[in-house]
């Protein structure tokens, strides 16, 4: 007992320690930015000028005390960690107490800090097919080269995989239960080809159920149901503020991009069901609210506005943002961030379980072609859209099947034109400057001179 209390405070003082070290670090970074400014440091040379989002800070601050908390419980043994698909239950672990950890988020860091080719090599040279998904393969990559961004994930005590957003996942969390030897809950969640099937909502809910059971056993407590209605609840309310932050772009100028929102995602994957979720969107619908009574844009001067479609190139994010910024567009609205935050027609309070199954099945990624053109069609209305770019992802091809056939309906049916860019949210091996920057600028004068008639 007295071993057990010893360990809990000196976790606690290692947490405010660490806490502190990132807080020191962040300043100073923000400290040279500033110093960098003054001084008349890099100058943008295409004249497109972004200003930054204050809130990102508390994002910053936020994520690194997640995974601070993370690195801690693992050496906890009154701690369980749990890997989960980003589109997997999460409200179910908050509410057992458990640490929920995103391989897919990971794997955004290795794309964002331009890990993913290295690693992604090395599943490669151990057998990993190279058409695998190059979120799966960076992973893997990291955990057998023992390379991270972040020194790597916690190990898990045991995973949830839910295949609602593709069957890649499904393999990927067999291989880690294979490499980790530890249980894996499966919750299957059925392809909706129209609307959502009754049948499949009463087929999820019976998985959830289950999945309870499931994690009261791993734990050695049962869920209290109270304690799981309060989770489902901050997670309404934090999906809710995430939708209204989206929302915003509609107005003109847009406060912020779609950009910005592939960064800003991080805390409804993560920490959805936590009052730390809920307070973070408000300041940022709070700062958006600024921006839009003061006028602020997020690109300067904007006369066009594009939807995206499909997940983001983490690694060309900046690249992509001044591109189109340099022709005055701004990319407003897209289905990967709004792929958090589906809320499905069934809704019913006093069935919770019902209703989380309904929206779990709701995303757009797990609906056939009819559902999506519909979807972009409500978004080109809804946010004033002149056009659409679609990112046909190499490694996804649950999202990118059927973009072709997307692309045709919204020019042939509804005069929408569409820029399909060939590329993969990680992997940078297939990527080139010159190719899409030319084809971006012969896209934007295309439809410049369509919409000058
Ligand atoms: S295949 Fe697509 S949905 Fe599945 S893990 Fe990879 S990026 Fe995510």
């Amino acid at each position: 007992m007295a071993n057990r209390i010893g360990m809990k405070v000196q976790n606690k003082l290692k947490e405010i320690a660490l806490m502190s070290l990132l807080r020191g670090t962040l300043a100073k970074r923000k400290l040279d930015q500033k110093i960098a400014k003054l001084s008349g440091g890099k100058k943008k040379s295409n004249g497109v000028k972004r200003i930054p989002i204050k809130t990102a800070d508390k994002m910053k601050l936020l994520m690194g005390r997640y995974y601070i908390k993370a690195k801690i419980a693992e050496h906890d043994p009154d701690q369980k960690i749990a890997w989960i698909t980003s589109g997997g239950p999460v409200e179910i672990l908050h509410a057992a107490g458990v640490t929920p950890i995103y391989p897919e988020n990971h794997a955004a860091m290795i794309g964002t800090t331009r890990m993913a080719d290295s690693l992604c090599s090395v599943a490669e040279d151990q057998g990993y097919s190279r058409d695998l998904c190059s979120y799966a393969r960076s992973d893997f990559g990291s955990i057998l080269a023992k390379k991270s961004p972040i020194g790597g994930s916690p190990r898990p005590d045991f995973l949830v995989c839910c295949n609602n957003i593709c069957g890649t996942v499904t393999k990927w969390y067999q291989e880690l239960q294979r490499i980790f030897d530890v249980p894996l809950i499966m919750i299957d969640a059925p392809y909706q080809y129209g609307d959502d099937r009754p049948e499949a909502l009463d087929y999820v809910k019976a998985q959830l159920q289950e999945m309870m059971d499931q994690v009261g056993r791993i734990t050695g407590k049962p869920i209290q149901w109270g304690r799981f209605e309060e989770t489902v609840y901050k997670s309404k309310e934090a999906l809710q503020l995430w939708r209204e932050v989206q929302d915003m772009l509609a107005h003109r100028p847009a406060p912020m991009n779609s950009f910005d929102t592939f960064i800003h995602l991080a805390p409804i994957v993560t920490l959805r069901g936590t009052q730390e979720c809920i307070d973070y969107y408000k300041a940022l619908r709070a700062e958006m609210q600024e921006r839009i009574r003061t006028g602020v844009a997020s690109v300067e001067g904007e006369q066009y506005r594009l939807g995206w479609d499909n997940l983001a190139i983490w690694y060309k994010i900046q690249f992509l943002a001044k591109k189109f910024g340099e022709h005055k567009a701004a990319l407003v609205v897209s289905t990967y961030a709004k792929s958090f935050c589906y809320e499905a027609p069934y809704q019913d309070e006093k069935d919770i379980l019902r209703t989380m199954a309904a929206n779990y099945i709701a995303g757009y990624i797990n609906h056939g072609l009819d559902y999506r053109e519909r979807e972009l069609l409500e978004m080109a209305e809804k946010f004033h859209l002149d056009g659409f770019v679609m990112h046909s992802n190499r490694s996804c091809r649950a999202y990118s099947f059927g973009q072709y056939e997307l692309a045709r309906r919204m020019e042939e049916k509804h005069g929408l034109p569409t820029i399909m860019i060939e590329a993969d949210q990680s992997d940078t091996r297939a990527w080139s400057d010159e190719q899409v920057g030319t084809r971006i600028d012969a896209f934007m004068e295309s439809l410049i001179a369509r919409k000058n008639g």
